[in-house]
């Protein structure tokens, strides 16, 4: 069974996804890489349902950096491990401003070094903001990766991005991870795949693990 081309898989998921793009809500970088930060383990819609009240509480890393926690807490505790979140986007937005950044920069080093944000959320960020070439693997890009064969079943993350990165080189890593997070989300599930709808049934062997 051949490999399936890049361009195949990007075309179809267009063709399903056309305004596939990001699910949080967001209005410049400090508050998307908040929004992502706290979309850990978390789905977004609980995130945008808890960020207006944040962002208009603080309006940017200066005014952030001063919050009091149980005041945070008090307005992020609907989503997953509010508590440690909350400390993490306060001292996140302090590293920031005593660094000097007004807005968040378009640095992947420095923003792994951020508290709460990992290889991934940096990617995500970066991607999303900048435009950058810059993959995020999460668990839908993980599962899928793997079903489509772009990936080997026992890679990690950090694997499967430089094998994405790869692949889809000729495309926007922007819109290829909308695309692809969507398609997680609505037909390649984790249980119950909807396979007998997906443009790629029969193509792949990763499908049947
Ligand atoms: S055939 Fe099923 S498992 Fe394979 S990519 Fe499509 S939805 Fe996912």
């Amino acid at each position: 069974m051949e490999k399936i081309k890049p361009k195949f898989i990007y075309n179809n998921l267009l063709n399903l996804y056309e305004d596939a793009k990001c699910a949080l809500d967001y209005y410049d970088s400090y508050s998307l890489l908040i929004a992502i930060i706290l979309s850990a383990q978390t789905t977004d819609k609980a995130v945008n349902k808890v960020t207006p009240l944040l962002f208009n509480s603080y309006k940017s890393i200066e005014e952030l950096k001063d919050a009091n926690v149980l005041d945070v807490q008090k307005i992020i505790r609907e989503i997953g491990l509010y508590k440690n979140k909350s400390l993490n986007i306060i001292a996140a937005s302090k590293m920031l401003f005593e660094d000097g950044y007004k807005e968040v920069p378009n640095d992947f080093n420095y923003l792994i070094t951020l508290p709460g944000v990992g290889r991934k959320t940096a990617n995500v960020f970066l991607a999303e903001y900048y435009n950058e070439q810059n993959f995020g693997v999460d668990t839908h890009i993980s599962r899928i990766s793997k079903r489509l064969n772009l990936s080997k079943t026992n890679s990690n993350p950090l694997t499967i991005e430089k094998d994405l990165i790869n692949f889809f080189k000729d495309y926007s890593f922007k819109k290829t991870h909308h695309l692809l997070i969507t398609f997680g989300r609505n037909i390649c599930t984790s249980k119950n795949p909807k396979c007998s709808i997906c443009p790629f049934n029969g193509l792949s062997k990763g499908c049947a693990k």
